[in-house]
């Protein structure tokens, strides 16, 4: 029988093989804090981990939002990668006789937070995820399995944001003033200031996310 760490190792080669930018590994039972709805026993009875991946933003438009009018639907294209890449997860683990859910985004869980709690990175002042390589430029997603795999160790806090205050001066809205996100502020300016790619795709202020200095080159 194969063990938690050979199966770890394989299922990160295989995400590798299949173009996955980042992924980690978390407990569920270190979701006891969060609402019933938000977190892993409410998408997988009997899981034991939560797998996060995250897609590097690398140009601004794969972060565009596009709606489709007629029918009434938006979609983000990372987002559609994303899911390819956590069906193709699911099939993997699959075939090695686990169960698994791709966690919808809504009410879904706090992605941040798995992420954080995987050891990915940190969430920075300006409330975003903040990994190693890509800063805040990544897209996340989750599933959840009865596989038991190698956790990461959790991240509490931020060591790039000490001495660093720059997302918090570019944000246009004062958003991240005071230590903490304001959301209401964030989302009026948000909607106020849409950048039209197209007739039916748009991006967001995503000041706060370019501005980050980690990750860049
Ligand atoms: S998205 Fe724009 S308005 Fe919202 S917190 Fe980031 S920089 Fe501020
Ligand atoms: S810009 Fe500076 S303060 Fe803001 S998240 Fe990045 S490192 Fe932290």
């Amino acid at each position: 029988m194969v063990t938690t760490k050979e199966l770890t190792d394989e299922l990160i080669a295989y995400c590798d093989k299949i173009g996955i930018d980042i992924v980690g590994f978390t407990d569920v039972t270190n979701f006891g804090k969060f609402n019933k709805e938000n977190r892993p026993d409410s998408y997988l009875s009997n899981s034991k981990t939560v797998i996060v991946i995250g897609f590097h933003l690398y140009d601004i438009i794969l972060d565009a939002w596009n709606k489709d009018e007629d029918k009434g639907k938006s979609s983000h294209f990372a987002d559609l990668i994303l899911l390819d890449q956590c069906h193709r997860i699911k099939n993997f683990l699959a075939k090695k006789s686990f169960k698994s859910k791709i966690i919808p985004y809504k009410p879904g869980l706090y992605l941040k937070d798995a992420a954080a709690l995987a050891g990915i990175g940190p969430i920075g002042k300006n409330n975003l995820l903040i990994t190693k390589t890509f800063g805040s430029q990544v897209r996340l997603r989750s599933l959840v399995t009865d596989a038991e795999l190698s956790y990461g160790v959790p991240i509490q806090e931020s060591e790039y944001c000490k001495d660093c205050n720059i997302c918090v001066n570019s944000c246009p809205a004062g958003a991240l003033e005071g230590g903490k996100y304001n959301k209401d502020l964030c989302c009026n300016y948000c909607l106020k200031n849409l950048k039209p790619l197209s007739k039916n795709t748009v991006i967001w202020c995503n000041i706060c996310i370019e501005s980050c200095p980690i990750g860049k080159k």
